[in-house]
């Protein structure tokens, strides 16, 4: 399955089943094993043919940033809430999709310029004019995705929606196509609902029970101006995770994914954020604790419908978790 088609799936938390039937699908082939568990993670196992093998779990997220509606109006608009972390002004002016093929507009009923930081004060327009006529098209619990085409940019740049973490998907589906025979016993975990919380990877891991953890997601950039302070830079390579505000990695772990990007010639650059969180937290503090790393891609623009990427990086991650897979880990 390409990344293009992978973010263009509807996949809002909690509502992951269409994501999740096209990439069980996909890796049929690849896994000895396959298995959907009750909060909904997909559960692909590789047999490792290592002797000092270890259980490794990757996880990465199917679940999009999305929104739910609470209340239809008498004049036709929808009141909404977010599924996972939004942004009012990223929201306002967009186009959102309902999984019905219903499309609105997101607006405000204050001026744009005084929107604060209430959900509420926005409204989805899908040009009903009445409660009635809504009725007919969406309900109360509906899910609904940011529109967002797949655009290749500038040089090896390519923007779309649901990037988070679509790519991570993609890049583990990668792997096990590439490296089918890995040393490890590998769990890949598609996980559910880690925009509202690492609600998934928490139950895999407690049934997994992982030797090592590994969180395969984006990370934000730092490399424009008005946005957070930090070192990730995109186009400069994956970004191997140290620390963000969920989770402190394993030294010895970041060390042995250092060691491999240098030896294999993978572009990698350190990455430390103050704000945000990822599965490798939830696997971290599952069991008796579990030793976690995570390999992040970075992205510019994450959690709206236009959120860019570097195709270079992403390739750049895929030949990591390969040289992760295909070996002892020595910590
Ligand atoms: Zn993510």
């Amino acid at each position: 399955m390409r990344f293009d088609e992978l973010t263009q799936l509807t996949g809002v938390s909690g509502y992951e089943s269409t994501v999740r039937e096209k990439i069980a699908a996909d890796v049929r082939g690849f896994a000895d094993e396959l298995t959907v568990d009750a909060i909904g993670n997909l559960i692909a196992f590789r047999k490792g043919s290592g002797t000092a093998k270890r259980r490794v779990m990757l996880a990465a997220h199917m679940d999009e940033i999305g929104f739910q509606v609470i209340k239809v109006l008498e004049d036709g608009l929808l009141m909404i809430k977010t599924l996972g972390h939004s942004f009012l002004h990223v929201a306002y002016g967009s186009r959102i999709r309902f999984r019905n093929g219903t499309t609105g507009v997101v607006s405000s009923r204050v001026p744009a310029e005084k929107l604060g930081k209430d959900f509420t004060d926005l409204f989805v327009d899908i040009g009903a004019n009445s409660k009635e006529e809504a009725l007919k098209h969406v309900d109360v619990g509906d899910v609904a995705c940011y529109v967002g085409d797949f655009t290749p940019l500038v040089g090896r740049t390519v923007v779309s929606k649901a990037v988070d973490d679509r790519v991570g998907c993609y890049m583990m589906m990668e792997t096990m196509k590439r490296w089918p025979k890995p040393y490890h016993d590998v769990y890949y975990v598609f996980s559910v609902q880690e925009e509202v919380g690492c609600r998934g990877a928490k139950v895999a891991a407690s049934t997994i029970r992982p030797d090592i953890g590994i969180a395969v997601d984006v990370t934000p950039h730092h490399d424009r101006p008005g946005d957070l302070e930090g070192s990730n830079r995109q186009g400069k390579g994956i970004a191997v995770k140290i620390s963000d505000t969920s989770v402190i990695c394993d030294e010895g772990l970041c060390a042995h994914l250092f060691d491999l990007c240098r030896r294999d010639g993978i572009p990698f650059q350190k990455e430390v954020l103050y704000v945000g969180g990822c599965d490798a937290s939830a696997m971290n503090l599952s069991w008796e604790g579990v030793r976690v790393g995570a390999v992040s891609v970075v992205t510019r623009y994450t959690h709206g419908p236009g959120c860019l990427v570097d195709l270079d990086d992403v390739e750049a991650g895929i030949r990591l978790l390969g040289a992760l897979a295909g070996e002892e880990i020595r910590l």
